[in-house]
């Protein structure tokens, strides 16, 4: 059966941290809105004779980074030189760790279908990005030319590699939203910045193929996809992948095609960077950074659940999506104290409108005061929940307050004797209703309900109608 040809998948992820500046020099890490290679300056450059002078927050975020991943952090971390000759890196070597990295022998834990699992991380390193290859009239295997921009080189990375732990795409998918969260948690990296990952995927029985250089979460997963359905296809006719090869993911067609066919791993001759100092972490100097370290994922999640009464399900939903929606969560959560109502709300309607208009939290134009006057008009029973879910679409796309769009689309809201007068004249036309409901039937009062709700084209709140039509017939 072709379901059951499992896969092996180990990635090597790289995350661009969100830093003032950028890892060894002064320059703006702002890659967006400058013009090519006007972020640059002596040192990510690369110029002879220029030293590197090491940025102290990148250092310590890779150091949060390894203890949100539960990884050791070694006594005497210090930088080494890979040798690397490509034009987006112009002193041949880029600066990186790799004997004693910030962290080694970590995991992080994944459910899946209910099942507890261990993705074990080998290593987690910071290092700087290089510039920009753009390559002109088609792709890295077909372009005319390339123009290099250089503006990102510097750019602090974070790299995390786990061992060939999953099994499947969705796996990785789950670790990846995990992994996101750490990271926006710790404020180190938000919507502007870029993942990366290369990764390795086999079937049983066939060699592994890497894939290179994808860039973004979504194409991460969807290159996996392509990969294992190809080699799943490929193992069904027996055909297995004998040589190691690299493989690049095309975005548009959403497909892999080979690179290089790999005979050897290559050999990058690290040395030692003698130009940054080692890096000496006793107590003292840990216990400083992990007293700066935010509340993480997992334990937000526990205090979703302890503090606002939220189910699980409701909590992960909210923090692990994006941290935005969470913050968002909570500003509501001052404003109104039905947090189950608060948390529905945004987990359904709210985010179905934000994915409708391919908008995050953060982009779109509600805040959270507007959406906290929204739900308190829902609480009162003073909107229905029918025109609720038509008026949010307009509450996400335009910011406007509920009142200002209720007076703006003429929207009609009945008030508690307004309700009455109709209920009473509804009753006089229903004689039977009441005869029936005083007999016993108590359902005979959804047929009321049901017609007042007709009458107000679906304005007036049902349980709100139900209330008033108890207090008049009882
Ligand atoms: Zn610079």
């Amino acid at each position: 059966m072709i379901q059951d040809i499992k896969c092996i998948i180990g990635l090597e992820i790289h995350a661009q941290m969100n830093t003032k500046s950028k890892i060894f020099c002064s320059c703006p890490n702002s890659i967006k809105e400058a013009k090519p290679n006007t972020n640059v300056c002596e040192i990510c450059l690369g110029y002879p004779g220029t030293k590197p002078a090491l940025n102290k927050t990148v250092f310590e975020n890779g150091i949060k980074i390894a203890k949100a991943l539960k990884c050791q952090v070694p006594d005497n971390i210090f930088f080494s030189r890979k040798s690397y000759f490509y034009p987006d890196m112009t002193k041949n070597f880029q600066i990186t760790q790799y004997e004693i990295p910030v962290g080694l022998n970590g995991y992080m834990k994944i459910e899946y279908k209910g099942v507890m699992k261990k993705i074990k991380i080998r290593r987690a390193h910071i290092e700087e990005d290089p510039g920009k290859l753009i390559h002109k009239g088609g792709d890295i295997t077909n372009s005319e030319y390339t123009l290099v921009d250089y503006n990102r080189a510097g750019t602090p990375l974070i790299e995390i590699v786990t061992d060939p732990d999953f099994n499947s795409p969705h796996e990785v998918l789950i670790f990846l939203t995990k992994l996101r969260a750490i990271l926006e948690h710790l404020n180190i990296y938000d919507t502007e910045m870029i993942m990366k990952a290369d990764a390795n995927i086999s079937v049983k029985g066939g060699a592994r193929v890497e894939v290179k250089n994808i860039t973004g979460f979504h194409n991460i997963i969807k290159a996996l996809e392509y990969e294992y359905s190809r080699q799943k296809i490929m193992a069904k006719q027996g055909i297995f992948i004998k040589q190691q090869e690299t493989r690049a993911y095309n975005e548009k067609s959403k497909t892999t095609k080979t690179l290089r066919i790999k005979e050897s791993e290559a050999d990058y001759g690290y040395i030692f960077e003698p130009d940054l100092s080692w890096q000496v972490m006793n107590e003292k100097r840990l216990k400083n950074i992990f007293s700066t370290m935010n509340e993480l994922p997992d334990d937000r999640v526990k205090r979703f659940v302890k503090e606002y009464t939220l189910t699980d399900e409701l909590s992960n939903v909210l923090i692990y999506t994006d941290k935005a929606l969470a913050d968002f969560f909570e500003k509501c959560a001052k404003e109104i104290k039905d947090y189950n109502l608060i948390g529905n709300w945004m987990a359904t309607h709210l985010m179905k409108c934000l994915n409708y208009n391919n908008v995050s939290i953060t982009k779109s134009k509600i805040n959270p005061e507007i959406f906290s006057d929204f739900l308190k008009m829902i609480k009162s029973g003073d909107l229905s929940e029918r025109l609720a879910k038509e008026l949010i679409k307009d509450l996400v796309s335009t910011g406007k307050s509920i009142k200002q769009l209720i007076k703006e689309k003429k929207v009609k809201i009945y008030k508690d004797n307004e309700l009455e007068e109709i209920i009473i004249k509804l009753i006089k036309k229903n004689p039977q209703v009441i005869t029936d409901y005083k007999s016993g039937n108590n359902k005979s009062i959804n047929f009321l309900i049901g017609e007042v709700l007709k009458e107000t084209k679906y304005a007036a709140d049902v349980v709100k109608v139900r209330k008033i039509i108890l207090k008049i017939i009882q």
